[in-house]
């Protein structure tokens, strides 16, 4: 058995994003505020715990893309003074125009109304990348040790009880054999462990599946595709921001684009940032997003804000679309679970920057109760849920809640539902409290049913001519992704005959398709039943998890590379 260095925290937060960093500094605060009390009052007791927080990025922010638009309102409650301190925040621009585009395969109209959930006035587009790495310095000058570089590979667990973080081996050959520089992962022991991993979070899911912490339904996921862009000057104004229905997706799968506007930087450069999100449930088992969203820049409406210019980012991102209903048990003996890991979104306003930040506030609130009564069990844990229930992120999910499987039963549908629940506090078509839903990758039809039993399609050219559309490859060298070639493959297919038996026949093989990276390729190999065998690429992985989603045999299991592996999205 391999041996183990021990650190012991009070505190451990898994993952520097919004969420974990607004709990590290929300926490920071109460306890400063409480000391002073103390010592002001002379009664009570001081608490100065040690808090630790990991990231497997490199860097902080190295995994979080640019080009979002942000609520300010989680921002005004964590740091209420951002408006007036001396460190600004990196806010991009603040929303003067929007509105909502219905494309068609040519062009598209301007909708005479913006949808309510897509006004925007006055909220902040930012880069989640600058933005998370101006909050990570303010949690470093409160104390907050950071961690980057550091993945967390399993939760240690004592019966039902999370007692802290294993980090991922370092130095391990692609055979599993240790290297010269073999490191342990070090067990990162902690009384209380706040999960703020991202969308489907490694260590959130086996906690999940173990505990059965599962909502009402599964969670239904999207994918982002994105880029960002460098256009010329007045090409698309900062706080320009446009949504977009419709095409390229058909009328049975879920999904919109947008286009923002993100201003200048320091060096001169006109920033935009334009993505397609598409619902990970959809029926076809050759649909390809990031084709998708090669097509999607083709059409002239969004072409327009793009032509001169050139891309200098991509980036994809899966998003927890579920709401309400599909949220999971937020806590539990020793842990929380706060941000995407815990399902927050808003899917129908595409945001949840603003809720990540108000989760880790209330996670931040629920360990301050903990360390003071010593009690870090579901006796206590549980304030973080009678905390979100009292909140408005409550009643902003609540009002949410059926969007997204609202359009299980086509565009039109969930039209129909998004209308009824502006009217009805959430509630979907015929006054339905939750429109049951069911996981993604159920609604893959195999490949035989699905184009009318005549086999695999054939696909078109594929539409990228390297100045507006690009291929996955291109696009991946633009992400600046990067892992050790020598480790373990961090993609664990657990029945690997599979891939090149019954879902060359049912499915296709979809991940060669839905991966937005070219991680999965089936290769020639002479003697196999059907020709072929899966290679799997690893080092192209942008870490969305689309893969351990959308597998129709739920065979994929995506665990954490060697840390500092992954996107190396910069600081634009
Ligand atoms: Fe996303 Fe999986 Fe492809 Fe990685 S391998 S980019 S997680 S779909």
């Amino acid at each position: 058995m391999t041996e183990r260095d021990v650190m012991e925290f009070d505190v451990v937060i898994v993952g520097g994003g919004p969420a974990g960093l607004a709990t590290a500094i929300h926490l920071k605060n109460l306890l400063d505020r409480h000391n002073a009390q103390v010592q002001a009052s002379g009664n009570g007791q001081q608490l100065a715990p040690e808090i630790v927080l990991i990231e497997k990025a490199a860097e902080v922010g190295a995994h979080a893309i640019s080009g979002a638009v942000m609520d300010p309102k989680g921002l005004d409650a964590l740091l209420p003074d951002w408006r007036t301190r001396p460190d600004k925040p990196p806010l991009e621009a603040e929303v003067h125009t929007d509105y909502a585009l219905w494309l068609t395969e040519n062009g598209g109209r301007k909708l005479p109304i913006t949808p309510p959930p897509l006004k925007n006035h006055g909220n902040q587009i930012v880069s989640l990348n600058k933005f998370v790495r101006w909050l990570a310095g303010i949690a470093e000058q409160k104390g907050v040790q950071i961690f980057p570089g550091f993945p967390g590979r399993e939760l240690a667990m004592d019966g039902n009880r999370v007692t802290g973080v294993q980090l991922a081996d370092s130095g391990v050959d692609k055979h599993g054999q240790p290297k010269g520089n073999f490191q342990a992962g070090a067990i990162l022991a902690g009384k209380l462990t706040v999960l703020c991993e991202g969308s489907r979070g490694s260590m959130t899911k086996q906690l999940v599946q173990k505990l059965k912490l599962d909502g009402q339904n599964p969670q239904v996921y999207g994918l982002g595709v994105k880029e960002v862009w460098e256009v010329p000057k007045g090409q698309c104004p900062p706080g320009l921001v446009v949504h977009t229905m419709g095409w390229p997706q058909d009328s049975k799968t879920f999904g919109g684009g947008w286009v923002y506007g993100m201003g200048e930087t320091e060096g001169g450069k006109n920033l935009v940032s334009v993505g397609l999100v598409t619902g990970l449930d959809y029926r076809d088992p050759s649909l390809d997003p990031h084709r998708l969203f090669q097509q999607y820049k083709l059409n002239p409406k969004i072409r327009a804000f793009l032509q001169g210019g050139k891309m200098l980012h991509y980036g994809a991102k899966s998003l927890p679309e579920g709401g309400l209903f599909a949220m999971p048990k937020l806590f539990g003996d020793g842990f929380l679970l706060a941000g995407d890991s815990a399902g927050l979104m808003n899917s129908m306003r595409l945001k949840g920057i603003h809720l990540a930040l108000r989760s880790g506030m209330l996670a931040a609130e629920a360990a301050f109760e903990c360390l003071q009564k010593g009690d870090f069990s579901a006796t206590t844990t549980q304030v973080y849920d009678q905390k979100m229930r009292a909140d408005w992120l409550w009643e902003e999910l609540r009002a949410c809640r059926n969007f997204h499987q609202g359009f299980h039963g086509g565009r039109l549908m969930g039209i129909v539902n998004a209308g009824f629940a502006q009217l009805f506090g959430g509630r979907g078509f015929l006054w339905r409290d939750n429109l049951k839903s069911a996981a993604g990758h159920t609604f893959l039809q195999q490949v035989g049913p699905y184009f009318g039993g005549k086999g695999k399609p054939v696909a078109g050219k594929l539409p990228e001519d390297g100045a507006l559309t690009f291929d996955k490859l291109t696009d991946v060298y633009n992400s600046g992704t990067m892992h050790e070639e020598d480790q373990p493959c961090h993609l664990v297919v657990t029945q690997p005959d599979l891939c090149s038996t019954r879902c060359v026949e049912e499915f296709g093989n979809p991940c060669q398709h839905f991966c937005p990276a070219a991680v999965y390729e089936m290769e020639e190999k002479p003697g196999s039943k059907h020709g072929v065998d899966l290679k799997i690429n690893a080092s192209n992985c942008v870490h969305c998890k689309t893969c351990d989603i959308m597998d129709p045999y739920q065979v994929i299991n995506w665990v954490t590379p060697e840390g500092g592996g992954g996107p190396n999205y910069q600081n634009l």
